[in-house]
């Protein structure tokens, strides 16, 4: 079962996993989560974990930072709530150019922590990281959050946003970590 009700989430890890497992949607009546932890494995877990207690079911989340260098690695954990509480990713890709205004050093870095938890009080752990720049303005309509501002150094200067779903996942934070879950879980 997938902890996430982010759509944008849920769609790339669908399609990152293809059939490798089947994912099962959180049941509406399942609340969300408060990520009140300190690093992302901490947050992915306090969701997966959740998850499993109120349905009985294996459980799968991921918790994703942006840690941009010239800030010391803001906004990492925080990347959700940049801008507020109730940011919109507008609100934080706007912030975050804010930020930058004027920075010579824009190198990023994406990193996904993938887990699933199981009934029996075990779990598979995975991580999966993408270097990159954050772009001066925003380019690109695909993807989400802040896919118009990052432009990984393994592409060819296009931003996520200004790529295909394919290509994203090619090199992505969550593509590699959760085919790096799937190994780990076709070996358990
Ligand atoms: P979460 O806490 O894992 O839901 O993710 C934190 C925030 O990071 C999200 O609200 C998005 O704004 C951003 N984020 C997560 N994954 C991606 C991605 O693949 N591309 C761009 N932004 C992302």
């Amino acid at each position: 079962m997938l902890a996430t009700a982010n759509p944008d989430k849920a769609a790339e890890i669908a399609a990152i996993l293809g059939e490798a497992v089947e994912l099962v949607p959180r049941p509406a009546e399942v609340p969300d989560v408060e990520e009140t932890g300190e690093t992302l494995e901490d947050n992915a877990r306090l969701k997966a974990r959740a998850l499993v207690e109120a349905t009985g079911e294996a459980a799968v989340a991921d918790d994703t930072g942006l840690e941009v260098e010239a800030l010391g690695g803001a906004p990492g954990v925080y990347s959700a709530r940049y801008a507020g509480e109730d940011a919109t990713y507008l609100d934080n890709v706007n912030k975050l150019v804010q930020a930058l205004e004027g920075a010579g050093d824009r190198r990023a870095r994406f990193r996904t922590v993938a887990i699933a938890c199981f009934p029996d009080g075990t779990e598979v752990l995975a991580s999966g990281a993408v270097d990159g720049s954050i772009a001066l303005a925003p380019r690109g309509a695909a993807g989400f959050g802040y896919d118009p501002v990052f432009v990984p150094d393994e592409g060819d200067g296009r931003t996520f946003a200004e790529m295909s779903p394919n290509e994203k996942h090619a090199v992505s934070h969550r593509g590699r970590a959760f085919r790096a879950l799937a190994r780990a879980l076709s070996d358990r």
